[in-house]
């Protein structure tokens, strides 16, 4: 069974968009996993295609209907697939959570719109509410597609060498080494020398070393539970 996205939105026609193009849209094309829309509206219950309402208790914005978020969920085929609601107020968005959706047959995304949906849809249908970040886009469409962009790269052969992911930021719980290229000097900066030695213990170190630096100046919360999972008692920041 191929991995299958179905994404609930009021705006259709911007899907595949970026997921359509490149590592993602070849691996569409060759049926790798499969997108589909549907729209929302399709439930809506006035003549002019209306999804939301006025915010019970005032206030600015629109919210959602209940019943007509809900209907379109309905019209899904679960097929097993855990139903996601796009929103700054879910838990963070993570590695580990792309790799526990990727082992599963897809998901099904709700992308909200104008304030938000109706709380009691989201109780309702049990929703799993995911955020990208701490910060507010105005629906949850770009939200989804990084999502399943995330996901659909971990898929088996969409990434030609899958060591390349194995070593990625976040797969061990720390940030990755930097990358060099040719040529091997640039506006007279040069590759360090130990990555063009040849000797592999010595890089696989170095690279190590600079992860672990990287990810304590950065990033103090992974830092934080590297040592710990590693038994060092975490460092006062
Ligand atoms: N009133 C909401 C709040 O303050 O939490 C923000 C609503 S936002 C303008 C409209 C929609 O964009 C949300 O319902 C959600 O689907 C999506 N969205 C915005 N920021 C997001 C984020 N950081 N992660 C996931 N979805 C997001």
């Amino acid at each position: 069974m191929t991995w299958s996205a179905t994404v609930l939105t009021i705006q259709p026609d911007m899907f595949p968009g970026p997921l359509g193009v490149s590592l993602s849209g070849k691996a569409l094309a060759e049926s790798a996993w499969s997108l589909e829309t549907h729209d929302i509206r399709r439930h809506a219950t006035n003549r002019y295609g209306s999804v939301d309402d006025t915010p019970a208790g005032g206030g600015p914005g629109m919210v959602m209907r209940a019943d007509i978020v809900a209907a379109a969920i309905d019209a899904v085929e679960r097929r097993d697939r855990p139903v996601i609601l796009m929103t700054p107020r879910g838990r963070a968005f993570t590695q580990a959570r792309a790799r526990e959706l990727a082992a599963g047959p897809g998901a099904i995304f709700v992308c909200g719109r104008f304030e938000g949906i109706d709380q009691r849809v989201i109780d309702g249908r049990n929703l799993e509410e995911i955020s990208i970040g701490d910060y507010v886009l105005s629906g949850g469409e770009l939200a989804s597609m990084i999502v399943i962009d995330a996901v659909v790269r971990l898929l088996p052969g969409v990434v030609g060498a899958s060591d390349s992911l194995s070593e990625e930021s976040f797969e061990q719980g720390l940030l990755e080494y930097p990358h060099y290229t040719r040529p091997q000097v640039w506006e007279g900066r040069e590759i360090p020398e130990i990555l063009t030695s040849g000797h592999h213990k010595k890089i696989r170190d170095w690279r190590l070393a600079q992860s672990l630096e990287l990810t304590k100046l950065r990033r103090p919360d992974l830092w934080d539970a590297w040592q710990r999972r590693h038994g060092v008692a975490p460092t006062k920041h």
